[in-house]
């Protein structure tokens, strides 16, 4: 069952104030043991231990180690309330740990360090061009002068530490400086957490190394004072074993929900019938689920956008040649095609291999190629390397590119990446990590 902390614990039947003693539904470690050691986890809750509090929070008539009263879901063969209330990470990390922290490592570098000031971040953000893939539709909010925490929503926190360095990274003097050093790391933590796949033994690094030296990094960097641990730093120090319980937990958040939102707020906005606003959401939802599920446009495998025929002429040098050596008979050349909610421009980045986490194979979307039922990605193949200092992807261009053609239904990760030049140089900034291609299966 999915939902953000707070839903998940008055469904659970755990207490719903964090700051109190027992404030985790997953283990029973006190506030003072997590202030005293922030990666620390303890002994996950079990369903007789969870019964054992509510037994004694009856005789107690108060909440007894987090848990305020049973859970009507025990009844169900299934559903258990310690093992079935999962995380959400839009909730607990991007509008938690990351609104915080990087809120805070910003602030260090404004007051501190003073390296640039929040006029011009923002300026930088009001100008930055997110033109292609992933990133069109949701740019960083503006950063808050207080530096108490980001200014966005879950995706644009996200978005903003994924292109906080194509932003600010000219005004970072020194990339060994631990305020830059926690923010790779925090990157990084989030690159990890929010991958669709992931290696099991990448789990013990993430527990035993990489969250416990954040927690490190963030003791110098930000003050207890001004920056107190929450628990939901304490809900992250727990994503690695829940990672191996539920599998990925980007399939877990709550966004997709609260995406509906938005069908009923522009409904009420266009109809401006206020009489009966339940009955007419329902019964123009259901119309609309019907029409998805139903309608022949959403049974088109593809949709392109200028069309023509595909024609070895109409290009140029290298990839003039490369078709020449194809056969194009029947296939058309189109500049966008969007196949379900997923938009494919030419010049986005589509990942090939991932041979190790620091080099990738990537290929340039040259020709969108469609014929009926079939559609081919004719791409530029470049490599890109991971630079630690910069924590994004560096795209070799010196050479010149192999090209070659890529079936959609082929594509390993079918997602297309924007690119992004910084300096007259090309980057890469990925939204998780990529699990080695050439890996078995067991081991995911
Ligand atoms: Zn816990």
């Amino acid at each position: 069952m999915i939902g953000d902390s707070l839903g998940q614990h008055v469904i659970g039947g755990f207490i719903q104030s964090f700051s109190s003693t027992y404030f985790c539904r997953f283990c029973e470690i006190t506030r003072e043991e997590f202030k005293s050691n922030p990666s620390l986890t303890k002994q996950e809750r079990t369903l007789e231990s969870y019964n054992r509090c509510v037994l004694r929070a009856g005789l107690l008539g108060r909440t007894y180690k987090g848990v305020k009263e049973g859970c009507e879901l025990n009844s169900l063969k299934l559903l258990r309330a310690t093992s079935h209330l999962v995380p959400c990470i839009a909730h607990d990390l991007f509008e938690g740990v990351v609104s915080w922290d990087l809120a805070g490592i910003i602030a260090y570098f404004v007051h501190k360090k003073k390296w640039f000031a929040y006029k011009l971040l923002n300026d930088r953000i009001k100008n930055f061009k997110c033109q292609l893939g992933i990133d069109r539709s949701n740019k960083p909010a503006f950063v808050r002068q207080d530096g108490e925490k980001l200014g966005g929503h879950a995706v644009q926190n996200w978005i903003l530490v994924r292109l906080f360095f194509f932003l600010i990274g000219d005004k970072i003097q020194d990339l060994h400086d631990p305020g830059w050093q926690l923010y790779i790391q925090l990157k990084e933590m989030c690159e990890l957490f929010c991958a669709p796949a992931f290696l099991k033994s990448d789990m013990p690094y993430l527990q035993d190394v990489l969250i416990p030296t954040y927690f490190e990094k963030r003791k110098v960097v930000l003050s207890e004072e001004e920056y107190p641990l929450k628990p939901k730093h304490h809900f992250m120090a727990h994503y690695p074993e829940l990672m191996l319980r539920y599998g990925p937990l980007i399939h877990l958040w709550t966004l997709p929900f609260e995406q509906r939102h938005s069908f009923f707020k522009e409904l009420m906005r266009k109809t401006r019938n206020f009489i009966n606003p339940e009955r007419s959401c329902a019964v123009r939802y259901q119309m609309s689920f019907c029409y998805a599920t139903t309608s022949e446009l959403f049974n088109e495998q593809f949709v392109e956008k200028k069309t023509k025929p595909l024609s070895s002429s109409s290009f140029t040098g290298d990839l003039s040649e490369y078709l020449s050596r194809q056969n194009l008979d029947h296939w058309f050349d189109c500049e966008v095609v969007s196949v379900g909610s997923t938009k494919y421009t030419k010049g986005e980045i589509l990942l090939l291999a991932s041979r190790s986490y620091s080099e990738l194979e990537i290929g340039i979307i040259k020709v969108i190629a469609t014929q009926e039922n079939s559609l081919n990605f004719i791409v530029e193949e470049r490599k890109a390397f991971y630079d630690k200092d910069l924590a994004v992807y560096g795209i070799e261009l010196n050479s010149p590119g192999i090209y070659s053609t890529h079936e959609y239904s082929t594509l390993k990760y079918p997602v297309p990446q924007p690119l992004y030049i910084w300096r007259e140089k090309s980057f890469l900034s990925l939204k998780f990590r990529l699990v080695q291609c050439d890996i078995g299966e067991d081991d995911l």
